[in-house]
């Protein structure tokens, strides 16, 4: 890790990621990132929402905290 960045949370909870942060991780504009608590820590990655059953990336609805797919949207119903 090389020299930690600081920054301040806006007015509306917005903070700027560095632009060398975002190299490192490979984020670009519009990415998806999730953002976690861990220990009093957030932990912001790069990532993708993906169904919480199958895995898929194509999630299309989210069910209290769980993502589901078209896929197993249909699998549900048909139970
Ligand atoms: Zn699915």
């Amino acid at each position: 890790m090389g020299k930690g960045n600081k920054g301040k949370i806006d007015s509306l909870g917005r903070v700027v990621i560095p632009k060398s942060i975002r190299n490192a991780l490979g984020i670009n504009h519009n990415d998806e990132i999730s953002m976690t608590v861990e220990n009093n820590t957030l932990l912001i990655s790069k990532g993708y929402k993906n169904c919480s059953i199958c895995n898929s990336k194509t999630v299309s609805t989210q069910v209290r905290d769980k993502l589901l797919c078209d896929s197993c949207i249909s699998d549900i119903k048909s139970l």
